[in-house]
């Protein structure tokens, strides 16, 4: 990483060992920008997929994918399979920022940044969420989606937990950027759309593919519909 890529990570650790600190009085001024459009284009050009193409934690991204998409996973492995996912995409994505041990509050020990669950009951058309202020991703596995589409599912919170930890909320831009449209602005379509695909690059086969294009075709169409109750991949909307 040249000395900018790290001092902007070096910001974005900073942000996630007081997230459970933070109060928004308090926001201190860092080194380096930190607006969605600045950690966008930190993934776009510097995270470990497009760094290292060929490096081990790719080609176990790769190969793993290539064995759980060619099976029948059973709902009780896919818990496994989609958790074991988030670690990879994690690391090939977002600097492995998602899952770094950080303090919480008033001494209660450590804990991931981002948690990750699932659920088995309740709506069956909320596909996932992402909660900030639990910082949690929840995954549904009540509509039945294959594994295809949950790893789509993932990258998309992924996505919304990456934007709303770390991106500069007093930029002038934070809206259109990050907020609009039920929080799936510009950088947020932008950076879905870049991750899934460059998931699309690395593993071969039309299972994925397809449901990743099922799943771009469903956002693009919400853009075109401006739509104000865009809500998380809101299943009953598949195309
Ligand atoms: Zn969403």
């Amino acid at each position: 990483m040249t000395p900018q890529t790290e001092s902007e990570v070096k910001t974005l650790e900073a942000i996630a060992d007081r997230f459970f600190r933070f109060t928004l009085w308090s926001q201190p001024a860092y080194p380096t920008s930190h607006d969605a459009k600045s950690i966008t284009r930190l993934v776009e050009n510097h995270c470990l997929a497009v760094r290292e193409p060929n490096s081990p934690n790719v080609i176990q991204f790769t190969e793993r994918c290539r064995l759980f998409l060619g099976r029948d996973v059973k709902t009780v492995e896919l818990e496994a399979v989609v958790t074991e996912c988030f670690s990879h995409l994690d690391a090939l994505f977002f600097f492995g920022l998602l899952n770094r041990r950080v303090s919480v509050f008033h001494g209660g020990g450590t804990r991931s940044l981002v948690k990750l669950h699932f659920f088995t009951n309740g709506n069956e058309d909320v596909a996932g969420l992402f909660d900030k202020f639990r910082a949690a991703i929840g995954i549904s596995l009540v509509g039945g989606l294959g594994l295809g589409d949950l790893l789509v599912v993932l990258v998309h919170e992924m996505v919304h937990a990456w934007l709303e930890i770390f991106s500069d909320a007093t930029c002038a831009e934070h809206y259109s950027w990050v907020k609009r449209y039920r929080r799936h602005g510009e950088m947020f379509q932008r950076l879905f759309r870049f991750v899934v695909e460059r998931v699309g690059a690395l593993v071969p086969g039309d299972l994925l593919q397809n449901r990743i294009l099922v799943w771009l075709n469903k956002m693009d169409w919400q853009v075109r519909q401006n739509s104000s109750w865009w809500d998380c991949f809101v299943s009953a909307v598949i195309p």
